[in-house]
């Protein structure tokens, strides 16, 4: 797949994407591209620890999320601050990711898997893809549509293409064998995601078992949509 001049990733948690596509994030920024990131809740109900609370939870995974963002050559990372398992399809929201594409106007987009078929998914997860699929098309390309961004300077703009991590046959292959090592840095700045688990190894295993399929070492899987243009 060509790496694109700008993308913009949007997710649910601190983490999902790095978990989910942040070898194709490095390798794409160290081909030059320019990656922007819109993380939509705060992840504020992240943890298994009985004593926690979700006003100290929130500061701390933004901050793990800045860290690996600042890993993998991130250029700007946005979060929006909904609580952790209460994202909706609002009118809110929606414009919200609409406002971003117009920010950053990305060639693509990476975000999660609305629809899963074959598996369950945290519904933050569905509901990111969801809105970032309907706010490529068509409410960030047709002007009429949240006009108060044109007031604002903000143009209409046409993503080319969205990839979702997570995603179900027919999938799109990143070979990420050479960033495969930033990615597991990137995935230890979430320290309270990731203490006291072999992340590495079962990182390392997943995306062998899918590079396995096309041929690579290591590799991310997309389920892909290319827009008309
Ligand atoms: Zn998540």
């Amino acid at each position: 797949m060509d790496t694109p001049g700008r993308a913009l990733v949007v997710f649910a948690h601190p983490d999902d994407a790095e978990f989910g596509c942040s070898g194709t994030i490095a390798k794409w920024v160290q081909e030059g591209a320019e990656v922007h990131y819109l993380v939509c809740t705060n992840g504020d109900k992240g943890s298994t620890e009985p004593e926690m609370l979700p006003e100290r939870l929130a500061p701390v995974r933004e901050a793990e999320q800045r860290a690996a963002a600042a890993v993998l050559g991130v250029k700007s990372v946005e979060c929006l601050g909904y609580p952790d398992g209460e994202l909706e399809p609002t009118r809110a929201f929606l414009g919200q990711v609409v406002r971003a594409i117009r920010r950053v106007k990305p060639d693509a987009i990476i975000t999660s898997e609305p629809h899963p078929r074959t598996y369950h998914s945290h519904r933050d997860h569905r509901m990111a893809g969801l809105v970032t699929l309907d706010a490529c098309f068509p409410y960030a390309r047709d002007h009429l549509h949240f006009p108060e961004h044109m007031r604002q300077g903000l143009e209409p703009h046409k993503v080319g293409a969205i990839l979702f991590f997570g995603g179900e046959e027919p999938l799109e292959f990143v070979d990420i064998t050479g960033t495969m090592d930033t990615k597991i840095r990137a995935l230890y700045k979430h320290a309270s995601q990731v203490r006291g688990r072999d992340i590495e190894e079962l990182v390392r295993k997943r995306s062998h078992e899918i590079g396995e399929r096309a041929g690579y070492e290591y590799a991310e899987a997309f389920r892909k949509i290319e827009f008309r243009r």
